[in-house]
């Protein structure tokens, strides 16, 4: 069955209680925290509109930061508020807790199409914990609940379910906003039965991260392009050497079930045939976490299966991405989740780079789908300045992983359904 989403909703003078996601970056400037990207704000505007049209009264609920339980007035919702004013055009309530007779108050004084902004969440230690009475405190103020924060529906906190299932007890409607929807619509439903072929590319640090997702993707895909660090955990358990570079020697077994799998489905499965490696040489400075900074020096191209000793692999070469590029344009369905190489580095991300150049062919010219599964590869497109020529970009981390995993979030299991 299919969630309910706000499309399903006629919300006309009831109160609304929306999870968004307004856990945006701020900035001190001046003795004033400054809100240095607004992205995620501007992406619920479709939401609120729809729901304001309505004659909803909203009350918006989110969490900034891991304040743990305190007020951190570092970590305020309060100039959110504003930023929020001036985008959709017209006043925003807010108040500075997010639970009391103060803030029912307010709620109840909203006149429909009015909106209030509550306080940080997490300044209550009841949230992380799903505290029943903190989330029936909550959802004093909840006619229908409507949920617009994929990026925190893999957690099962007060705001994100507690208050969704007191609503549903209670005989009121839960539905996913339209960002929500269209997490559920393009990591979900456009999965099930993707247009073929179905290739994926997965990349980043750590296999033991993205077996599960490697595991079910195996049913469904025609074709999996490995890079990033986790290849060389599949080239060792393929009995080559890989020298310094990032591997998770423990889960070679893991690698080797997987491959077994991809061969027994007939799912393609590449690997890098060629890398980019260096010497690294521990330097006297420290990073933030106390350890020594690493210096890459020597970068260059290896085509042999095996690394030398000495040297590390940070990012795939020409003729991997030639091979990968090849691939992905016969793609009529591309998903994607990870980076090629350490990315980072400008002088490692040419990999990655050029994947999401064949990612962009295939959408542009061919047609293709391409969703981007999130965290850094959704990084990766923005810094290639390619975010707005793939078919869609997932807003969450954790949470699309876990999802694309197959399990079922706590945030989108207690919506409603159809
Ligand atoms: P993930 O969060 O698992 O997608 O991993 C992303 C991280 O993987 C990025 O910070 C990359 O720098 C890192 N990464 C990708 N390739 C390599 C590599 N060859 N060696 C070390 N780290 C890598």
């Amino acid at each position: 069955m299919a969630t309910l989403t706000v499309r399903d909703l006629n919300v006309s003078g009831k109160r609304v209680f929306l999870r968004v996601d307004y856990n945006v970056p701020l900035e001190e400037q001046g003795g004033a925290m400054v809100i240095t990207d607004a992205t995620r704000i501007v992406e619920t505007l479709p939401t609120l509109r729809l729901l304001i049209q309505q004659g909803g009264r909203l009350i918006l609920t989110a969490h900034l930061g891991r304040p743990k339980g305190k007020r951190e007035p570092s970590m305020s919702l309060r100039p959110v508020a504003a930023k929020l004013a001036d985008l959709l055009g017209c006043n925003v309530n807010f108040a500075d807790d997010c639970i009391g007779e103060a803030v029912e108050k307010m709620a109840n004084a909203l006149p429909p199409g009015g909106v209030l902004l509550l306080e940080n969440v997490r300044y209550y230690n009841e949230e992380e914990t799903n505290d029943p009475v903190f989330a029936e405190k909550l959802a004093k103020v909840a006619d229908v609940y409507v949920n617009d924060a994929f990026g925190a529906a893999h957690r099962a906190h007060a705001s994100t379910e507690g208050v969704a299932r007191i609503v549903a007890k209670r005989g009121g409607q839960c539905a996913a906003g339209l960002l929500m929807e269209r997490e559920l619509k393009f990591l979900g439903e456009e999965l099930e039965n993707p247009a073929r072929p179905f290739v994926v590319i997965l990349g980043g640090a750590k296999v033991s991260d993205k077996i599960k997702v490697i595991d079910r993707l195996l049913e469904k895909a025609d074709a999996i392009l490995i890079g990033g660090a986790m290849a060389y955990t599949f080239k060792l358990a393929q009995g080559f050497k890989v020298g310094q570079s990032l591997v998770e020697k423990d889960k070679t077994d893991v690698a080797l079930a997987a491959l077994a799998k991809a061969k027994q489905r007939d799912v393609q499965f590449l690997l890098p045939v060629d890398n980019t490696i260096v010497t690294p040489v521990k330097t006297e400075k420290l990073d933030k976490k106390g350890r020594a900074v690493i210096d890459f020096q020597n970068p260059h191209n290896w085509t042999e299966s095996n690394i030398p000793d000495a040297e590390e692999g940070v990012d795939i070469g020409p003729a991997t991405v030639a091979q990968f590029s090849e691939v992905l344009s016969k793609a009529k369905t591309i998903l994607w989740n990870g980076p090629m190489g350490i990315f980072e580095d400008k002088r490692f991300a040419t990999g990655t780079n050029a994947v999401a150049r064949a990612v962009v062919d295939a959408t542009q010219k061919n047609g293709a789908k391409s969703i981007i599964g999130g965290g850094d590869s959704v990084k990766a497109l923005n810094q290639a300045k390619l975010g707005d020529k793939v078919t869609f970009m997932s807003t969450g981390g954790g949470a699309s992983l876990e999802f694309l995993e197959g399990a079922v979030l706590p945030g989108v299991a207690a919506l409603s359904e159809k």
